[in-house]
């Protein structure tokens, strides 16, 4: 974690008149107490001032502060409700801000199509909320999807306790419009199923605010389920809990949602919450289906065998929606939580294979011992998606460099297994050297050349999500990991 940097009070000042030359005074803050609420995301660990804020209104708007900050060789951090916890839109010393907060509009809902066209501000929940009256909803579902925007779930290509059965954002997307650092703007995808021309689509989605920015997106609204019923399964080791997520995926089933709480999860929620958890078990499961009702019965009459094969100890099933809220509550608020136990927490993502889970699992109990703090596992399990939450206090010298050390271990396990150093939260300035262990330096160089192809002058969230080859040199000299030393040709230098 690198320290603040102080801003230069001349270049703001020339930054900010050129800036209110285009846009109206509310749409630029530039004193430090109007900038400060801007300062860090949801990884508050790192944190810098904005030189600039802007608030655009509109799409022109966009485009004009796009045009100055490339003229004035400005870097820009895009950012929609800063509830990134990689520091995506952490800001810089010398750059903009540029908030969609102000571009929130439900342009127009189709029931035909059976899609949403929305600026990129507007809350995850909120599309569901206007699709409601339609029967559809938006199915991608962060647990933070009461404040973050869908601009941001592009950028970071977001998952949820649902992406299991129907998809991340990659597979909600239909099109996005986006204004890009000439000033111009691209429309990539179309209302069709495929889009001729290569599916600069994918590239996009999850490129954390590195190639343009969201100016409005076209999502796939599907029809609300008419019922859905959560088993929660008890384990009396985290082993058998993992091994029996990797069963039921076997069995063929696709569960609507799958995840995984440990022992100090469910103690941490189950006060706050009261929603019943077992926490005398070592992890329980949460699986859900939906569907007709005849579908969903069906369907928890199987996992159950499956779920009762596998070891389970215990088993209650939801009889009514009530109690199935109540089940997934403590799941949903697992996060807030965590300040009820420690005065804070690191959460990592990283993803692997699901026959790893209890491999991972175990590898992270050792780590605890090691590094000497506590770690509460709660996660998306039928992806695989960890969310390692590690327990420290800031007020302690050394404690959070310990919890840093012990996430960068535990994303070096999961690339070990056969997974990735992040699942749905990003790269952004946290994992960057993470990314060096995952990627070859050919791999990152066509990362470069697609930065490149985008914004030559690297004005956009520049630092972000690819790291440099002399970061991975610096990273190297300190860093050994499985014997090997990774980018041992130029570490060197
Ligand atoms: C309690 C909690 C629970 C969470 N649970 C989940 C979860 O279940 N699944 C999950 O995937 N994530 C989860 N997250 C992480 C986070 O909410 C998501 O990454 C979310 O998509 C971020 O959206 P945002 O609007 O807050 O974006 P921000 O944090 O503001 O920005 C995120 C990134 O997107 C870029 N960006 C933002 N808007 C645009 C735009 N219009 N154009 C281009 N780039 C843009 C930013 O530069 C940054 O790189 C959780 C976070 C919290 C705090």
């Amino acid at each position: 974690m690198s320290q603040p940097i102080p801003i230069d009070p001349v270049r703001r000042q020339q930054v900010a008149s050129a800036l209110r030359a285009v846009l109206p005074e509310r749409c630029v803050l530039s004193d430090p107490e109007d900038t400060r609420p801007y300062e860090c995301d949801g990884l508050a660990a790192y944190r810098q001032l904005p030189m600039v804020v802007t608030l655009p209104d509109s799409e022109e708007q966009l485009l004009a502060i796009l045009n100055i900050c490339r003229e004035l060789k400005v870097p820009i951090v895009p950012r929609g409700a800063g509830t990134g916890l990689s520091g995506g839109a952490l800001p810089i010393a010398d750059g903009v801000v540029v908030s969609t907060a102000r571009l929130n509009r439900i342009v127009r809902v189709d029931q035909y199509a059976r899609t949403a066209v929305v600026q990129p501000g507007v809350r995850n929940l909120a599309i569901s909320e206007a699709a409601a009256p339609l029967g559809l909803y938006y199915a991608p579902d962060p647990s933070s999807q009461i404040a973050c925007t869908i601009g941001g779930n592009v950028a970071e290509n977001s998952g949820g306790v649902h992406c299991l059965k129907y998809g991340l954002t990659v597979h909600n997307v239909l099109r996005v419009r986006v204004a890009t650092i000439d000033g111009e703007i691209l429309e990539l995808g179309g209302d069709a199923l495929d889009a001729p021309g290569l599916d600069l689509l994918a590239v996009f989605i999850g490129s954390e605010g590195m190639l343009g920015i969201v100016t409005e997106v076209t999502v796939r609204l599907v029809p609300k389920p008419q019922s859905a019923r959560v088993i929660m399964a008890s384990f009396g080791d985290v082993v058998t809990g993992g091994n029996a997520v990797a069963s039921v995926i076997a069995a063929g089933i696709i569960p609507a949602g799958l995840e995984m709480m440990d022992r100090t999860s469910s103690r941490m929620v189950e006060p706050f919450v009261k929603a019943g958890y077992d926490i005398d078990a070592a992890a329980i499961l949460l699986c859900e289906a939906d569907g007709t009702a005849i579908e969903v019965d069906e369907e928890i009459e199987r996992m159950t065998l499956v779920l009762e094969a596998a070891g389970a100890i215990a088993i209650s099933v939801s009889q009514t929606e009530a109690e199935r809220m109540k089940f997934w509550s403590g799941r949903k608020n697992a996060f807030p939580a965590a300040g009820r136990i420690s005065p804070d927490y690191y959460c990592m993502d990283g993803t692997i294979p699901r026959k790893k889970l209890a491999q991972v699992l175990i590898g992270i109990e050792a780590m605890e011992v090691q590094y000497g703090l506590r770690c509460a596992n709660v996660f998306h399990a039928g992806d695989g998606n960890l969310h390692p939450l590690i327990l420290f206090d800031a007020n302690q010298p050394g404690e959070f460099d310990r919890a840093e050390a012990f996430g960068a271990d535990i994303l070096a396990l999961c690339v070990e297994v056969g997974g990735t150093i992040t699942g749905e939260h990003g790269v952004g300035k946290e994992k960057i050297n993470s990314m060096c262990i995952q990627f070859s330096r050919a791999e990152l160089d066509a990362f470069f050349a697609v930065k490149r192809a985008f914004d030559v002058a690297f004005l956009l969230n520049p630092d972000k999500a690819i790291p440099t080859l002399n970061r991975c040199a610096e990273f190297g000299k300190m860093r050994v990991s499985g014997g090997v030393l990774p980018f041992a040709e130029l570490a060197r230098f």
